[in-house]
Order: structure tokens, then sequence, then C-alpha cells
């Protein structure tokens, strides 16, 4: 499923003089070695939610099937309306949803109908029971200023039979399933969700439950890429804590890979540390040690072990989550479906003060609300140092200061990228 890292990438070829890569480069590069997944399963519809359509989707059927009414009222033929003046006709039946009337109403004959019910012979046009008067129990009087053929909805008018109604490629939303519902459509084919392998590595973690050791903390990492995994809906293998130790990953790699399509490890990757898993990565893959122009999340280390992606995210839990959002979403996204959607993002106006060095991308934790006027303001989450989780926590946003961005203004404008429910 995967093709190689093209062996440029990690060759200074794409990068600057100080081997230091954008996050837009990187990210292309990452997307350019990942071949879709393209094996399929058939579920039923409700099983479909959030998967990835196999096929485009073509309707069997017109939507709405059959010219109904869009309005509790009465059918008439559109020449029994006088031009100038009122017109009286004699109510003669009832149309109902579900319950259509078949009797064609004859000169000088209307049909009382409701919301829904088809159009019976001959009618084109329904007025709404607001706008007539009614004479006595069988007859009614209507005005002028009706046009033929309103308040009616045509048959597939929605939808046509035979006419695109998905693209294969198109994650199924909610509407989707009324929609394919709609068709009648009881099972569809989806393709098959990409697995995902994840630990954390170092000996300063402990999982939960652990009595933590001095110097010991709580692996956090793997709860917050838990989290993010099941927002992307994938088919998730928790491996746990992996100490620092050579024989140890090396075992954990070879189980991940034998078992997933893409592994993720947070930690072991920045200054110092790169030395030590490097050579048992580069035994069994071709990985390239990245530094990134952004902050945080600076180092990145991507590659392919035999068939399966690596991502090796830095340790902090910040950034962390931070390479995860720009680099692993986009590539998990491509991998099971094929699409490169870009990402949300939008500019509100930013109520503090920031401090931003030219020459990378910074992304702050933000809190997005509307002013007084409904538009977008945004203002910091709080302290932004790359182990802080509690500003990511109480953020519903990423500000993004881009590569050439100096130092922000209180009410200059900047672009947030809203979390969207995958944090
Ligand atoms: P490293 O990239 O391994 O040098 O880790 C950088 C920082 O992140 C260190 O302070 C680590 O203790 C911390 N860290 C690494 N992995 C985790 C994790 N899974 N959960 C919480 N903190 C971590
Ligand atoms: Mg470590």
């Amino acid at each position: 499923m995967l093709i190689p890292v093209d062996q440029t990438a990690g060759c200074g070829s794409a990068e600057s003089s100080e081997g230091i890569r954008s996050v837009s480069q990187a990210r292309q590069d990452i997307l350019a070695a990942i071949r879709p997944v393209t094996a399929t399963e058939k579920l039923a519809l409700r099983a479909a939610l959030d998967r990835v359509l196999a096929e485009a989707i073509t309707s069997p059927v017109d939507v709405p099937g059959h010219t109904n009414s869009a309005m509790d009222g009465y059918a008439v033929a559109s020449s029994q309306l006088a031009a100038d003046g009122t017109t009286t006709l004699s109510v003669i039946g009832t149309a109902y949803a579900g319950r259509p009337l078949a009797t064609q109403p004859g000169a000088g004959e209307c049909i009382r109908i409701m919301t829904g019910a088809p159009m019976p012979p001959g009618t084109d046009t329904v007025i709404m029971q607001e706008q007539v008067t009614l004479l006595d129990e069988q007859r009614i009087t209507i005005g002028t200023g009706h046009c033929p053929g309103q308040n009616v909805r045509q048959a597939g008018e929605d939808i046509p039979r035979g006419s695109q109604v998905l693209a294969s490629g198109h994650t199924l939303r909610a509407a989707d399933l009324g929609l394919l519902a709609s068709l009648g459509i009881a099972e569809i084919n989806v393709r098959r969700r990409p697995r995902v392998a994840f630990f954390s590595t170092g000996d300063e973690l402990r999982s939960i439950g652990e009595t933590l050791g001095e110097g010991d903390i709580y692996d956090s990492n793997r709860y917050s890429l838990y989290g993010m995994l099941r927002r992307l809906n994938m088919d998730i293998i928790d491996m746990g804590v992996v100490r620092d130790d050579p024989v140890a990953l090396r075992e954990a790699f070879r189980d991940a890979t034998r078992q997933a399509d893409v592994v993720v490890t947070s930690g072991g990757v920045s200054v110092g540390e790169a030395d030590y898993i490097k050579p048992v990565l580069d035994e069994i893959g071709e990985i390239n040690f990245w530094k990134i122009a952004m902050k945080p999340g600076r180092p990145l280390t991507f590659g392919n072990l035999g068939d399966t992606l690596f991502f090796g995210l830095p340790g902090n839990p910040v950034a962390v989550m931070v390479s995860f959002y720009q680099f692993v979403q986009p590539a998990l996204q491509y991998l099971a479906s094929g699409r490169q959607d870009p990402p949300l993002c939008f500019n509100a106006r930013c109520t503090e003060p920031l401090r931003k060095r030219p020459g990378r991308t910074e992304y702050l934790r933000g809190i997005l609300e509307p002013d007084q006027a409904g538009d977008w303001q945004v203002r910091i989450a709080g302290r932004q140092g790359s182990g802080i989780l509690s500003s990511m926590s109480r953020a519903n946003c990423f500000i993004v200061l881009a590569e050439d961005d100096g130092d922000v203004h209180p009410g200059d404008p900047v672009r947030v990228q809203p979390f969207a429910g995958l944090i």
C-alpha cells in the first residue's frame, strides 16, 4: 500500500541551507509517499457512519419519487383558475400523504390535499389553505395572483434517477446516511480503515495505575494520540510504553509493522535522543530525521518501515498534538480516502499583542469567540510552553503565524485553525 519515501527528500534537496524544512514542504513530501488504501468491505448503512465510500453512489430512484404537494391546501388544474377575478371550485375528495387519490377533478372541481400527498391526476398547482375562502362544506373561492405549478414538488427535483449523489472517497456523515436511506440503499462498499499502531517511548514514563518513582511522569501522549486517532475513526492498536532500550524498541517496531499500516510514536527523536533511536530505525526502514521550521514540534521523524508508514513525533505533550494535527492528520485522511482537503482556516481579530520570530511557523493555543458584533476574535489560551497541556485543553483553535509573519498587534487579523472535532 505504501511506496518507499523519495530518497531525495531527506538528503537536503528540498531543504534550505540550514537543513530546515518548512511545514508545507514536509507535508508535501509526506503525502507524496502515501498510496491510499484500496481494500473494501461491505457494511450496513448505520455502521458506515464516518467511513469512506469505496464507490460512487448513483440513485436507483427519483427523489421525490412522485410529484407531490409542498403545502396543506387544494390541488387544482391551473387551467381552471380565472386570470382575473375569483374562481369558485367544488371540493370532491381529499388526498393524504401515503393515501393518494386517483380521482381526476373535472371542470369546476378541485381536491383537498395534504403536504406530501401525490398530486391527483390532472392537477398541477396547489393553493395554500390560508389563501382560499370556504363558501360552505363543499365549495371554495380562490383569488388572483397564483402561478401554475406553485407549491408542488416535482418527481426527481431533488435527485433524478441515475444521477450521482455521492462521490467515491467521500466520508459519510449524518446527512449522507439519511440521503442513502431515502434511496432505499441498505448496504454500501467502504474502504478498509487504516490500522494505526502507536506507543510512547521513555524510561521516565509510567502508565496510569503504576507508582511514580523519583523523576517519573505519567504517559499522557498515548491518551491524546488515542483521542485524536479515534476522532479520525482509525483502527487503532495501543502498544503501551516502550523503554529507551534498543532491544525493546526493535521488538516493538517489528511487532507494530507486522500489524499496522502506520506506526506513530512519541518521544525519543529530539536532539541527543535521536542518536539512540536512529540505529534501530535505520536497520529496519528508510527514515528521515527532519528539523521543521515550526514551533512547537521542531523534530519530526518520518519514513517507512517496510510497507508501514512511520511517524516519530516529539515527546512534549503539546508538540505531539501540533505535529499530529499538521502532519499525521492529513496523511491519515489521504491514506483513508485518497483526498487532500485543506484544513478549515479563517481570519479572526487578535485581541492581544503576540511576539513572533520570522522564519518559522508558530502554532499558538488560542480561544476563539464571538465579539459583541458577532465577529470572531481570538486570544491566547494561556502559557505556551510545549509541555503545557492545560492551555491546550483550554484552547479551541490554533493561531497560525506563518513563516514570514512578524509581531502581531492588538486588532490585527490572524489566521486561526479551529480544532474542528479532532482535538
Ligand atoms: P523526548 O522527545 O523523549 O526527549 O521528550 C521530551 C519531553 O517530553 C520530556 O520532558 C519527556 O519527559 C516528555 N515526554 C515524552 N514522552 C511523553 C509522554 N508519552 N507523555 C508525557 N510526556 C512525555
Ligand atoms: Mg524521551
